[in-house]
C-alpha cells in the first residue's frame, strides 16, 4: 500500500485521504455457469489492486495507473464519463454506476492505482479495479452502499458502459472474499457461504496465451445458452437438475446447444457437489470433480484450447496433484490445481519444463492464498 500512496504523492503533489486493495480471483468449479443462474465456486486471491485517493472540489475525475503509466493522467468531468477506449473507463464507468444504485457520485477524485495481479490473464484484474474504486470511493465519500452492491455496481459499469456482458461472480469473490475460504455462490440468488479450503496447495498457471476468440465465443456460448431454455422451456439452464436435463435433452435439437447445456447443467451440479467434498474434507473427490470440469469444458462447452489442455493433462499426472482444470472464460488464461503441500516444488518445476519444451513459453506460476475481500481505509 506504501509505494501506492507514494505513488499517489508523486503524481498528484498532494497526499491521499483514502486507500484501498481489491483482490482478484480464481474459480475453482463451476464455470460458465453463473450466467446461466447456477453456482460458482470462487477464492479471492492474495494479488489484486492497490488504490489511492483524494477528493477534488472541480468536478474532475483523474485516474493513474503505475502499470499503465505510459497513459499519464486519463482526465474525466463528472458530467461526462462515457468510455472513450483506454483502461480508466473501467473506474469512470463505475463512478457513473453508482447513479444507478442511488448514490450519485458529486464532488471529484484523483485515483492511484496500482497492481500485482497480471492483466487480461483470467483473474479478473478488470474486477480488482473496478471493485477497488468501488471501495475506495465508499470510504472517501462516506457512501451507503454495502459490499454486495459494490460487486453489483462493478458488474453494472462492465456491462452496461464497458460493453463485456460478465456475470456477477468475479466481483461478487472481489468483494466477498475470505481468509482461508472459497465462496459458494447461487449467481441466480446472490445466496452465498464459505467453505474452508482444508490443508491443501492451490497453483495458478498462466499459459501466457489469450486466443482471439475468447470475446465472440463468449457471446456465442451466451446466444447457444438462450437457445438451449428457450427449447426446454425454462427461464435458466440451472433451473434443472442433472438428472431433468436427461429427461429433456430432445427438446434441443441442435446437437450444440444441447452440449452447451449438458455442460452447465452438470456444472452446477459439480460445484455443489465439490463444496459438499470440501466441507468434509474430501479433497481427492475435489479434485476428481475438477478433471471432470475441465473435460466438460474442453468437450462439450469448447471453450479450452490446446495450450490449457496441455497444462491440465500435465498437472494431473504429477504425484500429489488432485486435480486441475482451465479457470476462466477460457481460449487462454490459467489453470488451477489443487495439490499437498509438499507437490508444490515438484510441480513447479514439471510444469514448466514440459510447458516450455511443447509451446516455447515459460509460464508464470502463482502458488494462492485464499484472501481475504476488499477492503479501504482513510488515511
Ligand atoms: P481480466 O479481468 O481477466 O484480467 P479483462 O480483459 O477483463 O481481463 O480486463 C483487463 C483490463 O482491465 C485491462 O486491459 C485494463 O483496461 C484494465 N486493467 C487491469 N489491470 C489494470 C491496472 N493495474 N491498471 C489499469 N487498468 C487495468
Ligand atoms: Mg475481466
Amino acid at each position: 500500500m506504501n509505494a501506492t500512496t507514494s505513488a499517489f504523492e508523486r503524481i498528484y503533489g498532494k497526499t491521499p485521504e483514502a486507500a484501498g486493495f481489491a483482490p482478484g480471483r480464481v474459480n475453482l468449479i463451476g464455470e460458465h455457469t453463473d450466467y446461466n443462474g447456477g453456482h460458482v465456486f470462487p477464492c479471492a486471491i492474495q494479488m489484486g489492486i492497490f488504490c489511492a485517493a483524494a477528493p477534488r472540489e472541480d468536478g474532475k475525475l483523474r485516474f493513474f495507473s503505475e502499470n499503465f503509466a505510459c497513459d499519464g493522467i486519463v482526465e474525466y468531468a463528472l458530467g461526462d464519463l462515457s468510455p472513450r477506449g483506454v483502461w480508466a473507463d473501467y473506474p469512470a464507468s463505475v463512478i457513473r454506476a453508482f447513479s444507478a444504485f442511488g448514490s450519485p457520485i458529486k464532488r471529484g477524485a484523483d485515483f492511484c492505482f496500482r497492481s500485482d495481479l497480471p492483466d487480461g490473464a483470467g483473474l479478473s484484474s478488470s474486477a480488482a479495479l473496478e471493485v477497488v474504486t468501488g471501495t475506495v470511493l465508499k470510504e472517501l465519500f462516506s457512501l451507503p452502499v454495502t459490499k454486495q452492491e459494490i460487486a453489483r455496481i462493478g458488474q453494472f459499469a462492465e456491462n452496461r458502459f464497458i460493453g463485456v456482458n460478465c456475470g456477477i461472480m468475479d466481483q461478487f469473490a472481489s468483494a466477498m472474499g475470505k481468509s482461508g475460504c472459497a465462496i459458494l455462490l447461487d449467481a441466480g440468488t446472490l445466496e452465498y457461504e464459505y467453505a474452508p479450503l482444508g490443508d491443501a496447495a492451490l497453483v495458478i498457471v498462466n499459459s501466457g496465451v489469450k486466443h482471439s476468440l475468447a470475446s465472440s465465443a463468449y457471446n456465442d456460448r451466451r446466444r447457444e445458452c438462450e437457445a438451449a431454455c428457450r427449447a426446454i422451456g425454462v427461464s435458466a439452464l440451472c433451473a434443472l437438475t442433472p438428472e431433468e436435463f436427461e429427461k429433456k435433452q430432445n427438446l434441443i435439437s441442435d446437437p450444440v446447444c444441447r452440449r452447451r447445456a449438458k455442460h452447465v447443467v452438470c456444472e452446477n451440479r459439480r460445484a455443489l457437489d465439490g463444496a459438499a467434498a470440501l466441507r468434509r474434507g474430501d479433497l481427492a473427490a475435489f479434485g476428481v470433480l475438477m478433471n471432470a470440469s475441465h473435460v466438460s469444458l474442453r468437450d462439450d462447452y469448447e471453450v479450452s484450447c490446446a495450450e490449457l489442455d496441455f497444462l491440465a493433462e500435465t498437472a494431473q499426472q504429477i504425484g500429489g496433484v488432485y486435480g486441475s482444470r482451465m479457470t476462466g472464460g477460457g481460449f487462454g488464461g490459467c489453470t488451477v490445481s489443487l495439490m499437498e503441500y509438499s507437490a508444490v516444488e515438484r510441480f513447479a518445476s514439471a510444469v514448466k519444463a514440459a510447458y516450455l519444451d511443447r509451446f516455447g513459453i515459460d509460464p508464470a506460476i502463482y502458488p494462492i492464498t485464499a484472501a481475504d475481500g476488499a477492503a479501504a481505509r482513510a488515511l
